[in-house]
Order: structure tokens, then sequence, then C-alpha cells
């Protein structure tokens, strides 16, 4: 059957479910525009490494137009979307231009969810794109050199403690590649006070990390941590945040500059303005057939939607990449004037890393850890990352970290690096922003 004559179909986000949409409907030459308010597809599962020196900000960004290259139906707009009419099919930007679409999927992922914990959201790192681990990555180096010259013993110990809240994968393995930073980056760099000095705290409010892991490997994890030196304290809340420490429910206080906030998701904030329903954690509620209800021209994938029937699904790179291929498919679908078919998830399997030689793998029903699943985490993400070059750098940085024990340049390098030491305390001791 022929194709819609003048389709324009706009998918939002850049992400996992974005592109793989933009790579359907180029494939079928539907004219497609692709929006995102970064001129980059980010590969989110590595961000911890820029924060920890593993990697840089560029080896994990892609553009999206020379994602395009080939795709010459697609075309790509950076803009930031806040809000939508969606009688009229059209977004509003930032500027208060519109673009109108005649289809629409939307992926715009997820942010932090802060639970209402005071300072949750203004006292800690998070690592949601960029931005976020490049600062915090400035920050660790910044307080590893105020901690060279701080005299007072009470005062250095805040700044060498690291309290990173939320136990899933992200918590799990940028504490891991913390106490990596610790073992072999500090007695060679900072020896003006011991490695031991550095503390790593892991905070998790239920009795378990990697919650979505079979119980073995949950515990596996747990036990590789502790005997990476990280301090694990699951079961434990925390009441607020300060820039000078994490006060936990029970009353106990970790004085502290940095805290890390990995501990929940909800919507990217547009998901409330575009004027569909939302449901948990201001998720856009969808179809089985993913479908806005009563908008049977958009549809929402990835981490922003929340799927009827399948509000259990996680919120992981998997289920955007199926997502937003099948949202793609179930547009050209509309086009063709064919049924929709709804959505259903074929789980390949978790992975998580814990550090050099470390990681827990539940893959079609197969449990193993430590070497072998550390491996195969290798090369999944190799695998993953988008372009060659990315690929071919990636790989070099983890050869070269793996055989000399060391990590990535360690420049302090943004807008708010400061020269005079006056500046530079100031900045650690109030941690973000
Ligand atoms: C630190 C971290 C580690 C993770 N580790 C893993 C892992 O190891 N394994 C795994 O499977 N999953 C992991 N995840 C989860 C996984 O990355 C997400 O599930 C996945 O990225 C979701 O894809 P998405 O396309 O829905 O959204 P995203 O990848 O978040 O992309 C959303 C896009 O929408 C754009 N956008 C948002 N708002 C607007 C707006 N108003 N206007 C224009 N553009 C907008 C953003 O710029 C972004 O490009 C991790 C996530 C994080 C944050």
């Amino acid at each position: 059957m022929a194709l819609d004559p003048a389709p324009r179909v706009v998918v939002l986000g850049a992400g996992f479910a974005g592109l793989r949409a933009v790579r359907r409907l180029g494939h079928a030459r539907v004219a497609t525009l692709w929006v995102d308010a970064r001129n980059y597809h980010c590969f989110l599962p590595l961000l911890y490494q820029v924060a920890t020196a593993g990697l840089e900000p560029q080896d994990i960004a892609y553009p999206a137009r020379s994602i395009l290259r080939r795709l010459p139906v697609v075309d790509f707009q950076l803009a930031r979307v806040v809000g939508a009419d969606p009688g009229a099919q059209r977004l509003r930007t930032t500027t208060g231009e519109h673009i109108p679409y005649s289809h629409l999927i939307v992926a715009t992922g997820g942010a932090a969810e802060d639970f209402g914990i005071p300072g949750a959201r203004d006292a800690t790192f998070r690592l949601y794109d960029l931005e976020d681990a490049r600062a915090l990555r400035n920050h660790v180096l910044r307080i590893c050199e105020c901690a060279t010259t701080e005299v007072r013993a009470t005062e250095r110990a805040a700044l060498l403690t690291f309290v990173i809240v939320g136990g899933g994968a992200t918590g799990v393995e940028t504490a891991g590649a913390l106490a990596e930073f610790r073992r072999h980056v500090v007695p060679r760099d900072y020896r003006a006070f011991e490695a031991s000095a550095m503390r790593i705290v892991l905070v998790e409010a239920g009795p378990e990390l990697l919650p979505p892991f079979p119980p073995v490997l949950r515990a596996r994890a747990r036990r590789d941590l502790e005997a990476f030196g990280v301090e694990v304290r699951a079961g434990t809340r925390v009441s607020r945040i300060t820039p000078v420490g994490v006060e936990l429910a029970g009353g106990a206080h970790i004085p502290t500059h940095t805290a890390i906030w990995a501990a929940g998701i909800r919507a990217a904030p547009v998901a409330a303005d575009l004027g569909f329903p939302t449901g948990r954690s201001g998720r856009l509620l969808v179809e089985p057939t993913l479908q806005i209800p009563g908008q049977p021209r958009v549809f929402a994938a990835g981490d922003v939607a929340l799927v009827a029937g399948q509000e259990r699904l996680p919120q992981v790179a998997q289920v955007a990449i199926q997502q937003g291929e099948h949202a793609a498919e179930n547009v050209l679908r509309v086009l063709r004037g064919e049924g929709l078919l709804d959505f259903q998830y074929r789980d390949k399997g978790a992975l998580a890393t814990i550090g050099r030689s470390r990681a827990v793998a539940a893959i079609r029903g197969l449990e193993f850890a430590g070497r072998p699943a550390w491996w195969v985490w290798l090369v999944i993400h190799l695998v993953m990352l988008i372009g060659f070059r990315n690929r071919l750098v990636v790989l070099v940085n983890w050869a070269w970290n793996y055989f000399t024990y060391d990590r990535g340049l360690r420049a302090i390098v943004g807008a708010e690096h400061e020269t005079s030491e006056d500046g530079e305390r100031a900045r650690a001791a109030g941690g973000p922003g």
C-alpha cells in the first residue's frame, strides 16, 4: 500500500529511543524531523566513566547530523521544546517557534527523581548528561587538590568522603569507578594523603543493591564492592543533604562535600508540558501500541513512556531501543493504513560492572560474575556505542587504563575553573552548582 503523500514525522529526543525511531523511519524513506535540545546522541551508560576520568566527554557523544548522513529524508533541528498544541499538531520551542508534525514520537527520556528529600535537588551531583559528568569530574579532581593542602583533619576527611545515594546500576558503577580511582590514581597523583583516607559510601534505601538482578548476583556485587573498600549501607534512607553533609534517617550524619544522586528516575520535565496524560513519575501514559490515548498519531517511547499493562518494565537502554523501533514501525503502519501492533519487550538480560575485571551478568537465564561478565560488559558496550571513531577511542582508552592502571586525561577544564586557591576551596566546599 502507498504511503501517506506528505507525512512529516517529528521525533523528539536523540537518546536511544529517538535514534532507533529515526533510523527506522529514515530507512523507510519517510520525511522526518529529529529534534533535540543537544546536537548529539549521548551514550548514558558510560557517563559515570566520564565523571570518574576514565573517558573523555566526546568519546560517548555522537553528533546527530553525522548519524543522519546516510538518511537523506531525515533532518535535524537543535531546539528545546517547552510545550505542545496537540489540537494544532505542533510543538513549541524556547524561542517561541512552532514545529508542526503529522505524526509525533516523544522520546525525551528521564531526569533525576528526588522524592522530595531536602537538598537532593540542589546539593547533589547527578548524572544525566555530559555537563553533569564533566561537573562531577572537575569537582572530584578539585576536591583532591584541596585535600593535598588541607591541614585540618576533620575538613580533610570531609573533602575525601564521597557519598553515592542509590544502589542501582548507576550508583554501583560510580562507586566502583571511584574505588578504582582511589586504588590506582590517588597513590600516584596525590602523594600528600593516603589513598585509604578517601572514603566511598554507597547508600541504598532498599535491603539490597541492584534490585533487578537475581539474588546471587546482588550479593556478589555487594561483596565485590566491599572488597574494593566501598562502604555499603543498604536499608538506609537519606533524610537530608546539604553542601557539607548527608543526613541519614536514623540521625547519623556523614560529613562530605560530594553527594552523588543516583536514586531515582522520573520523566524529563517537558513531558508535563505537552498536554498529554501523565502517570507515575510524570511519565506519559501510552497504550500497548505506544500511542497516547486519544491521539492516534502521537506515540511515546523509552524512559518517558509508561505502557499500560507493562508498568514494571525497567527504564533501561534495551527497552528504549525496542520501543523506539516499535513506535516508528507503528507510525509506518498508520501511514499505510494497517492495524497497529502491541509492544512486547524481549529481555536480553542485565549487566553491571563493579570495577576492573569485576561485573555481574544475567543473560538469557545464565547468571555469572567476575572476569567473564566483565568481558561481556566490555564487548556489549563497545558494540552499542555509536560511530566507529568512538568505539576505537573507547577501546584504546580502556586498553590503556587496563594495562597502565591509569585513567584518562585528568585536566580540570570548564567554565567553573578557578585559579585562586580561595576560589577552589569555596567552590569545593560549596559542592555542586
Ligand atoms: C548515568 C546513567 C547510567 C545508565 N546506565 C545504564 C546501563 O548500564 N544499562 C542500561 O540499559 N541503561 C542504563 N541507563 C538507562 C538508559 O540510559 C536509559 O534507559 C536510556 O537512555 C533511555 O533512552 P531514551 O531515548 O528514552 O532517553 P534518553 O537517552 O535520556 O534521551 C532523551 C533525549 O531527549 C532530549 N530531550 C529531553 N527533553 C527535551 C526537550 N525539552 N527538548 C528537546 N530535547 C529534549 C535529551 O536531550 C536527550 O537527548 C543509564 C542511565 C543513566 C542516566
